[in-house]
Formats: structure tokens, C-alpha cells, sequence
């Protein structure tokens, strides 16, 4: 780093000190830290469209956008606007309004396998009630997971694959008891058997299969449509719910997400992320009698305090409506495939060992390979070390990744063909230069 950069990151240098002794580790999300990329996390003061500033004063490319919901880029002009006059409203009721109606009657228009829907504040959230809903249905207590999906940090989705039988699992953070855990069955992507075996040992306890039908926590993990339609072939066979965890994909690879593009119709799924176009706001919803079992009309409770923040519901209802209008689906689409196109056959002309895979405007930098990665343990052994050296070479150039190997890229409306045109040129020679 040249003395000029280091000079220049004086104050989120000491910022992150400061921060370090008040909460753990000096953030409240850990990949936020750096420890994938080492370095100092970059202190952010204002972000508009396509870039962040930093406190020290330095412009970025911003290819993180939150980690997803900032699907037409920072502070819109148009969500913008319903968020002002949502200020000037109303901040939270606690009560009944009708702006989480308007945003219900919106998606349920749209999204026939949402009959219902109940507005919660994270992806996390969300997740944890849909399964409640799933076992109080079924009268069965266990989940069927996968390893290398991510659903939020509720006690029974933080579990890895264990050692002993057909999908026993393990707790994977300390304080989740291992009773918890074990009421959660873990399978392997991309394996059909692995999935039979489990339902073959445990086929009447099961009450829902949760997956991500876009894995884009743990890098790109894109499945076979085949392996998709055999879990949900088993699920269905065996009496357990089907539950689609969009809260990375939906509203982001298309406006009904993977359940559209699959013409998949879950019992359950559950939003986050884009649904509140950069506000807490995530939902969990589907069939209509499952949703029926939520108090007050059911037995099974789920509140909360901010839930359907009105300020939140009126950026969703924004952001939503833009991506409708503009069609902004198809132009990301398109806008990102030419970035990704152009740069994996740059890599592969120069001999450059990166590669790109990408789904819409999901794009993950990752280590070459010669087969597509669908499981965790085919992502190449160097590519944590590999990607926190292409990380800080685009920061230096003012390109910002997800501060992670295992973590996806996204873009967004503001991400124009000037900008993209501007970031190729940063990560070919990010990338050119750590492997020279
Ligand atoms: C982000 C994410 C979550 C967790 O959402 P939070 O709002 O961070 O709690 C759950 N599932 C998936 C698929 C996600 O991408």
C-alpha cells in the first residue's frame, strides 16, 4: 500500500480501534470485520447508486450493495422520495395502517404461491417462524437442511453436518445446545442420495425440507434442476413441507424469484433482503391454511414490535414497484452477463487463475475450476487466500467486493455501462497483478 492510501485510511483505521473495544470485534455483522480479506474494515460515511464513500474520503465501486437489497443501487431517487414523505408520515404505529397492505396486496397479486404472508424485521426472523408454522402443520419436530445454505442464525439452522448417521448434525456455533441441533437433519447439495438416505432413515419425523433453490450464501452453489425437483419429489413423498428460503433470491433473479423461474411452487418461503429495498423488512408466507396456524387466528405465536415498519413497508413497496416498471430484471441480466462474459474469457485468454459464476445480477469470484461448484467442498482449497488478494487489489483500484471469498457480488440498476466499463478495468488488473 503506498504511503499516500495508508495516510488516507488514517481515520477507519482509528474508528475500527475505537469500535473493537465497544462491540465484539468492532462490528455487529462478522463478515463486516475482514477476517476472510484481512486488513482494516473501511469506515463508510455516504453511499449513492453504484458507489460508497469512505470517511477518509475515497470513492468505491460498490459490488457488496448491503448484501443484496440495494437492488436499484444506493439511495434511489424514487425510493428515496417514499421514504422522505414516509418520515414526514409516520415513523411506527404499533398499530394498524395501511401501508403493509398496500405492500401485501402488492405481492400477493404477483406472487400466486403467497397467499398470505406476515411481515417480520429480518431474514433470520423469518426463517425461524416459517419453520415453526412447518412443524406445528406437520406435528413433526425436525428440518432437513443443507449444508452450504445459509438461513439466518436461529439455534436450529446454525448445524453442520455431522459425523455418525444419515444426516445427524452437529451444532456449528457455540451456545446452540446440542438438543437443538439434533432436530435438524443436514443433507449434501448437488446428491440425490444423500437426501433418500436421510428421508429413508427418518421419513415420518421430517416436517419441512428448507433450502435455498439459489445457493448464494457459501459463494454460487447453482443446482441442477434435477436435484431440485427430486428433493421436492421426496419432501412431498414423505408428508414434509417445502420451504424456499428467498430471502437472497427473491425479488433479485426475478420478481417472484426461483419459484418463478423454476415454476416451483412452495408451501412456505420467506423474503428479506430486497423486499425492503435497504430497510428491516423481511416476510415469510405461502399456503393459506399454513399461514392460517399464525396467531391470532393460530396456535402458533410470532410478533414483534417493528414488524411492518411503515417507513420499511413504503421503500419495499418503492423498490418493488421500480423493478417492476423498469424492467430491471432483464436489463440486469443482461448488463451482467456482458461484465461476466467479458471478464472470464479476459481470465482464461491472459491465463489468469479466476473465474466467474453468475446467475442474474449474483455474480462470485472465485478460483478457476474446470467443473461447475455445487458443493462446498469442491470450492478450490486456495481460494480464501487467493480472493483476499484480488480483494485488496481492487480496493486499491476503488472497487469494493464482499469482503469475503464465500460471499456474492451483486449489481445493481446504478450499475451503468460507464461504472461496469470502469470496474472491468479495475478487477483485470486487480487480478493480473496478484498473480504476476
Ligand atoms: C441473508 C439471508 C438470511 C438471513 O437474513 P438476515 O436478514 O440477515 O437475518 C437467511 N436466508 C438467506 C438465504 C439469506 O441470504
Amino acid at each position: 500500500m503506498s504511503e499516500q492510501v495508508a495516510a488516507k485510511q488514517n481515520l477507519s483505521c482509528e474508528l475500527f480501534q475505537r469500535a473493537t473495544r465497544l462491540t465484539p470485534g468492532g462490528v455487529h455483522s462478522p463478515v463486516r470485520a475482514f477476517k476472510g480479506v484481512g486488513g482494516t474494515p473501511i469506515f463508510f460515511k455516504s453511499a449513492q447508486g453504484a458507489t460508497m464513500t469512505s470517511v477518509d474520503g475515497k470513492e468505491y465501486i460498490d459490488f457488496c450493495q448491503s448484501f443484496g437489497p440495494l437492488i436499484l443501487g444506493h439511495r434511489d431517487p424514487d425510493v428515496s422520495a417514499a421514504v422522505r414523505e414516509a418520515v414526514d408520515t409516520a415513523w411506527s404505529f404499533g398499530a394498524c395502517e395501511p401501508y403493509s397492505l398496500e405492500l401485501a396486496e402488492w405481492i400477493t397479486s404477483r406472487l400466486p404461491w403467497v397467499e398470505m404472508l406476515r411481515f417480520v424485521s429480518s431474514g433470520t426472523e423469518a426463517v425461524m417462524s416459517a419453520l415453526r408454522v412447518a412443524r406445528a402443520a406437520t406435528s413433526r419436530n425436525r428440518i432437513l437442511k443443507f449444508e452450504g445454505c445459509y438461513h439466518g442464525h436461529s439455534d436450529p439452522l446454525l448445524v453442520k453436518a455431522g459425523s455418525g448417521l444419515a444426516g445427524e448434525a452437529a451444532s456449528s456455533s457455540a451456545g446452540v445446545s446440542d438438543q437443538v441441533a439434533s432436530d435438524t437433519l443436514v443433507a449434501s447439495l448437488d446428491d440425490e442420495d444423500s437426501v433418500r438416505d436421510i428421508f429413508n432413515e427418518h421419513a415420518d419425523e421430517i416436517a419441512a425440507v428448507i433450502l435455498e433453490p439459489l445457493p448464494a450464501n457459501y459463494g454460487l452453489l447453482v443446482q441442477r434442476r434435477e436435484f431440485i425437483d427430486e428433493v421436492i419429489r421426496l419432501a412431498r413423498a414423505n408428508g414434509a413441507l417445502v420451504i424456499f428460503d428467498e430471502v437472497i433470491s427473491g425479488f433479485r433473479v426475478a420478481l417472484g424469484g426461483m419459484a418463478q423461474v423454476l415454476g416451483i411452487r412452495p408451501d412456505l418461503v420467506t423474503y428479506g433482503k430486497v423486499i425492503g429495498g435497504g430497510f428491516p423488512v423481511a416476510a415469510y408466507g405461502g399456503r393459506k391454511d399454513l399461514m392460517e396456524l399464525v396467531a391470532p387466528v393460530g396456535p402458533v405465536y410470532q410478533a414483534g414490535t417493528l414488524s411492518a415498519n411503515p417507513v420499511g413497508m413504503r421503500a419495499g413497496l418503492a423498490t418493488l414497484q421500480k423493478a417492476e416498471s423498469v424492467n430491471v430484471y432483464d436489463q440486469l441480466e443482461k448488463r451482467t452477463s456482458q461484465f461476466c462474459d467479458r471478464l472470464n474469457s479476459e481470465f482464461k485468454t491472459n491465463g489468469l487463475p479466476f473465474q466467474i459464476t453468475q446467475t442474474a445480477s449474483i455474480f462470485w469470484l472465485h478460483s478457476a475450476t474446470d467443473q461447475p461448484i455445487r458443493r462446498i467442498e469442491q470450492i478450490p482449497a486456495q481460494n480464501a487466500t487467493a480472493f483476499a488478494k484480488v480483494f485488496h487489489a481492487a480496493l486499491d483500484g476503488g472497487a469494493y467486493l464482499s469482503p469475503s471469498g464465500y460471499e456474492v457480488n451483486f449489481v445493481s440498476l446504478a450499475h451503468t455501462e460507464e461504472v461496469l466499463e470502469r470496474a472491468h478495468t479495475t478487477l483485470i488488473n486487480a487480478v493480473e497483478q496478484i498473480s504476476r
